[in-house]
């Protein structure tokens, strides 16, 4: 039997047991498209909290709106309209929306790592669900893609994936990895020397210069954004060096395997990391990564409210 998920922090080592019942459980929601009858709505009363210290659009929506099927009230915060503005702990805020009977914590951070502290100091009860750490990990984002990957390819193993751009920055890559390369996919990352790890720590993953022949033959391309509001990278290539030379095109498409799909996590510059010919055609999945996370979300609040009392 799968464990008991308390928080949700990474995907490193999440069981994978416990993810071919998310994939399960969110292909059926997907079926009912997240409409529950009142007594099968697992967070009926509860309270979930969302806690955005940087910005987004599809990952908070989406939390909220899996947490609304599911019957819960939900709150949004973000560090601006809060008392973090006036000097409070995100620690003391949690602690008070305790107090105020939240029992879910949807946070997003720009310290890696903060989300892990956080769900290790949790009390009894209390869930932490990383929505993006830093540079770390954005483990619902990799369930979601995983699960798109899964409706369209059925099986992972031995499945050719490409991952181009900022890879160092980007904690979706990294959450990816950490999941997809267990479950057999076989990834090669590619992009400009400074925003490319050096070593990985993974089987399955490999580093290739040029990005021609990292989708040559793919059966997945995954498209990162340039994370320009993160520091500690300084890249040498103008913006038109970077789309010339690893920007996904027509021409770099059609080297993929003609079934191949292409991936982004969004939100996508057109033009930079992708044209818009590409990013709008018949092998883009990007908007059905988007919606297939309301339904990902919804079973991980399920797995997270268990049978919690
Ligand atoms: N939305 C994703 C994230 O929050 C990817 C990105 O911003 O580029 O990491």
């Amino acid at each position: 039997m799968a464990p008991q998920l308390t928080s949700f922090v990474s995907t490193k080592d999440l069981d994978l047991e416990l993810v071919q019942q998310l994939f399960l459980r969110a292909e059926k929601l997907k079926r009912l498209r997240g409409v529950l009858s009142s007594h099968e709505k697992a967070l009926e009363g509860d309270t979930v909290a969302n806690l955005f210290w940087e910005s987004s659009t599809r990952t908070r929506t989406s939390f909220q709106l899996a947490a609304h099927r599911l019957g819960a009230y939900v709150v949004n915060l973000n560090a601006s309209e809060s008392s973090v503005a006036k000097g409070e702990s995100l620690e003391d805020t949690i602690a008070n929306l305790r107090a105020l009977g939240c029992r879910f914590f949807v946070v997003r951070h720009s310290v890696s790592g903060k989300v892990e502290q956080l769900a290790q100091n949790a009390g009894r009860g209390t869930s932490i669900i990383n929505a993006g750490d830093g540079t770390n990990e954005h483990p619902s984002q990799a369930l979601l893609d995983a699960f798109t990957i899964r409706e369209r390819k059925k099986n992972f193993d031995g499945l050719q994936m490409a991952i181009i751009g900022d890879v160092v920055r980007s904690r979706v890559a990294h959450s990816n990895m950490y999941l997809l390369s267990r479950l057999g996919v076989k990834i090669r990352f590619c992009g400009p020397k400074q925003l490319v790890p050096e070593k990985f720590d993974v089987p399955n993953a490999s580093m290739l210069e040029s990005v021609d022949e990292a989708v040559k033959d793919a059966d997945i391309i995954m498209v990162l954004r340039m994370q320009r509001e993160r520091e500690g990278r300084i890249l040498s290539l103008s913006d038109e060096e970077y789309r010339k030379h690893y920007g996904l095109n027509g021409k770099r498409m059609a080297l993929a395997k003609p079934d191949a799909i292409l991936m982004h996590p969004g939100p996508i510059i057109r033009g930079m990391e992708v044209e818009s010919d590409v990013a709008d055609g018949p092998q883009s999945v990007i908007l059905r990564q988007a919606e297939n996370g309301l339904f990902m979300r919804m079973a991980i609040f399920e797995a997270l409210r268990g049978d919690r009392g």
